[in-house]
């Protein structure tokens, strides 16, 4: 009995926690501030290149969008980064607040990664959306973040997810999801997975109030996600050289027992399938973002 109250207590001061976060985020968010120089840019003064190992200051690789100036690599980005790069300054407005994942299957170590997760990243999920315009078209964003545990869907970033198709059916407004995710979360088992039927249920929705749906497949989509909302998409773009799949290619060498193709889980691979629509540069997106909305908001070529 002492154990369920200590137990309540610290998921009460959890929520309470991550209310005042929240609060406090929100109201840069509606400031003339961008939400980037609220959070500042993340530990380590600089940035190294996987692929060609060159360093680069920090201030300067964001201010290139995270793309290695030398190889051109696109590296891993922060949700609240993302959303800097692709809103119009000033007119992104959160939505979705107060939810904090909770530990269903009583796992052990879940809620203490969690809380590292949310101090380390300043965000409370993996998942965040609201409002926002794009060059002046309005529409409704979300942006899954790797740097969260791997961006994994429990049972949070799946009514997260939900809750943004069911904001841009009440406001009849197109939904641009930037997906980055390691699949479903582990600890939350069962529960993870029902959000895979969920969401994609959610996006059902909006197919039948022919509402635009465009998703962005970034560096890694994997997993649930990837068989889930992901891949829904009208419009399905990646970016350059990204990884998608299901499950990873020993995993699937085991099950069907054929050599693979070279490089079969990468998005050029998949574009040549026809899996993608297209694959844009990350200098390119806002463009060809704004491009797509136009076209299906004004019914004409720019
Ligand atoms: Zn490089």
């Amino acid at each position: 009995m002492r154990a369920e109250e200590g137990q309540k207590r610290r998921l009460m001061k959890q929520a309470f926690e991550a209310r005042r976060r929240f609060r406090a985020r929100h109201r840069t968010y509606r400031g003339e501030t961008s939400p980037l120089k609220h959070v500042g840019v993340p530990e380590g003064l600089y940035e190294k290149c996987k692929r060609c190992r060159e360093r680069f200051v920090k201030d300067d690789i964001l201010e290139n969008k995270m793309v290695c100036p030398s190889c051109d690599s696109h590296f891993r980005l922060r949700a609240i980064d993302r959303l800097n790069m692709t809103v119009d300054e000033g007119t992104f407005i959160e939505k979705g607040l107060g939810y904090i994942s909770l530990n269903p299957l009583f796992q052990e170590d879940y809620e203490q990664k969690l809380a590292e997760n949310r101090e380390r990243t300043g965000a409370d999920e993996a998942f965040i959306y609201g409002y926002g315009e794009i060059k002046g078209i309005p529409c409704v964003l979300g942006v899954l973040d790797s740097h969260f545990m791997m961006g994994s869907m429990g049972s949070v970033v799946g009514e997260k997810v939900v809750k943004s198709v069911e904001y841009a059916l009440v406001r009849r407004l197109p939904l641009v999801l930037f997906i980055a995710s390691g699949g479903a979360r582990m600890q939350e088992g069962i529960y993870s997975l029902m959000q895979m039927a969920k969401t994609a249920g959610a996006i059902q929705k909006l197919n039948q109030q022919d509402l635009l749906y465009i998703s962005i497949l970034t560096h890694p989509t994997t997993g649930g996600v990837s068989a889930s909302f992901a891949s829904l998409g009208d419009i399905i773009l990646a970016e350059p050289e990204a990884l998608i799949g299901f499950a990873g290619p020993r995993v699937i060498k085991q099950t069907i027992k054929q050599e693979l193709p070279e490089g079969f889980q990468s998005a050029e691979f998949l574009l040549e399938k026809g899996m993608l629509d297209k694959i844009v540069h990350r200098h390119a997106m806002k463009d060809t973002l704004y491009r797509l909305l136009y076209l299906h908001e004004k019914g004409a070529r720019l």
